[in-house]
């Protein structure tokens, strides 16, 4: 069994992708195709913005945001304490600082009570200016924007929405990629809309932060390639890897989309009452990134991890520490206590999930887990 079955989905694509790839040789446009700029309008527009920038990852599409912001030396920057370290090492490279905030139990996004207080607390204290929050769309789940737009507002922050594993969620009629002033996405392999290879990109409806992700996505180009007015990335998506991308694009949204949420329906009907199931709350879809239980104790988790690799099923911890606990991030001050975070790094466990996965290989899942 697969964690994630990329081989049977190319097996699935494979007329589509080969002709794609070579096209993409035949044209010779390797940087800035064709292929990019029709990706980027249809991203743009199924996730209901006005502009998509395509670049070279996920970190990199936060980077970009980050600059567009000027975020550096002396702002805070609100980041969840259970994420991928990307999330918050991006925000350590520009020179900021990274507060942590805890998540919500049930949902593993950024908790809003956690949030405000850490706000509260950064600004009595006096020395960093908050600047930007951060959330994520853990899993595949959006975060929760209603509320997080509220303190957003209040404190007078931007939100910076990390979907690189929410592409495809919604709330209400809304996408993923869609609630943030700035979001980003990811095209890593394993995301729940990957090419082959690295890939990312950047979504918003304001011309002149789109304007300077273009600028900035290319060495800080002014006018034109060699004029050069601030200082930038080399962050393109290349052309084959957005070729690949529409056919993949395609292929999520006239099934994969809807066989991932029938995959997790499955598991979370027949693991009622066995295991703590992800909640999805009223209103709120997600694209499945992961599917994510979580068990008694870290012992426990850890027994039933050995037990399904014994039986051939593959499972992963995402994530065993929190941002707070990386060593990296050993000296950051903590604003707030994260309790949520520490309790699910040692107590979360994520089955095999995906578009293609069958009844039979969730059955097989149950079964040993029970
Ligand atoms: C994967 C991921 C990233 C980084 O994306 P890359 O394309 O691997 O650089 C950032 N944030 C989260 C939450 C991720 O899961």
């Amino acid at each position: 069994m697969e964690f994630r079955d990329l081989k049977k989905q190319y097996e699935v694509l494979k007329p589509e992708i080969d002709r794609a790839m070579i096209e993409t040789a035949k044209s010779s446009h390797y940087i800035m195709g064709q292929s990019v700029k029709d990706l980027e309008s249809s991203l743009a527009k199924y996730v209901g913005v006005n502009y998509c920038k395509s670049c070279s990852n996920g970190t990199d599409a936060l980077t970009l945001a980050l600059k567009v912001w000027d975020i550096g030396v002396g702002d805070a920057v609100f980041v969840p304490d259970f994420t991928f370290f990307a999330s918050a090492e991006v925000v350590a490279l520009q020179g900021a600082t990274p507060i942590f905030v805890d998540v919500d139990n049930d949902t593993f996004n950024i908790d809003a009570l956690s949030l405000e207080e850490a706000i509260k607390a950064v600004i009595k204290e006096g020395k960093l200016k908050p600047k930007v929050i951060i959330a994520v769309d853990l899993f595949g789940l959006p975060a929760n924007f209603h509320e997080i737009r509220k303190i957003a507002d209040k404190y007078n922050l931007f939100i910076l929405e990390d979907g690189a594993q929410g592409f495809g969620g919604m709330i209400g009629d809304k996408r993923a990629c869609s609630f943030g002033d700035i979001a980003t996405t990811s095209f890593f392999p394993a995301k729940p809309l990957g090419c082959y290879g690295d890939g990312g990109a950047v979504f918003t409806d304001n011309e002149q932060w789109a304007s300077l992700i273009d600028s900035y996505r290319v060495h800080g180009k002014g006018s034109f390639k060699y004029d050069n007015v601030r200082i930038g990335l080399n962050s393109r998506l290349d052309t084959i890897q957005a070729a690949i991308l529409q056919v993949k694009f395609k292929a999520f949204q006239d099934y994969e989309l809807k066989d991932v949420n029938n995959a997790a329906m499955l598991y979370t009907e027949k693991l009622q009452g066995k295991v703590k199931t992800p909640i999805i709350r009223d209103g709120f879809y997600s694209s499945w990134a992961q599917y994510t239980i979580i068990l008694n104790s870290k012992e426990e988790r850890d027994a039933l991890q050995i037990k399904l690799k014994d039986n051939g099923i593959p499972s992963m911890v995402y994530y065993p520490t929190p941002m707070s606990k990386q060593t990296a991030f050993k000296e950051m001050k903590m604003y707030v206590e994260t309790p949520n975070s520490m309790m699910l790094s040692g107590c979360v466990l994520s089955l095999p999930i995906h578009p293609y996965i069958t009844e039979e290989e969730i059955n097989k899942v149950i079964e040993n887990i029970e």
